[in-house]
């Protein structure tokens, strides 16, 4: 695996990124659990990790602790976790990289160039 040669800080999606979730239903929420391997090798590789999501955004319920338990049973290793992500439709950011694509592994290879 390609690693970027700097520490990076790399806020991460949790749900449909590293586990599956029907709608707002959190609680059976299943683990992709090579999803979270790869995230905890950058956190090893020294990158700051941050897992960023939007649960209760709209409801106004208070995930933190379910996710955080969640995390922790999962295996998860990062720096913060916060639950401020707004609720949106489409993320226009030239910073993004599509989960689906990381999953793939393509995504260092074509981000190398931004980060050095
Ligand atoms: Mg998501």
């Amino acid at each position: 695996m390609i690693l970027p040669s700097k520490p990076l800080a790399i806020y991460v999606d949790v749900d449909d990124t590293i586990c599956k979730t029907n709608g707002m239903d959190y609680p059976n929420s299943q683990p992709i659990m090579e999803n979270i391997q790869k995230v905890n090798d950058l956190y090893d590789a020294g990158h700051h990790i941050v897992y960023w999501t939007a649960r209760g955004q709209k409801s106004g319920i208070d995930w933190t602790e379910l996710t955080t338990e969640q995390l922790k049973k999962w295996g998860a290793r990062y720096h913060d976790l916060k639950l401020t992500k707004p609720p949106y439709d489409v993320f226009i950011d030239d910073k993004v990289i599509n989960s689906r694509d990381w999953e793939k592994g393509r995504w260092l290879e074509t981000w190398e160039d931004k980060w050095k």
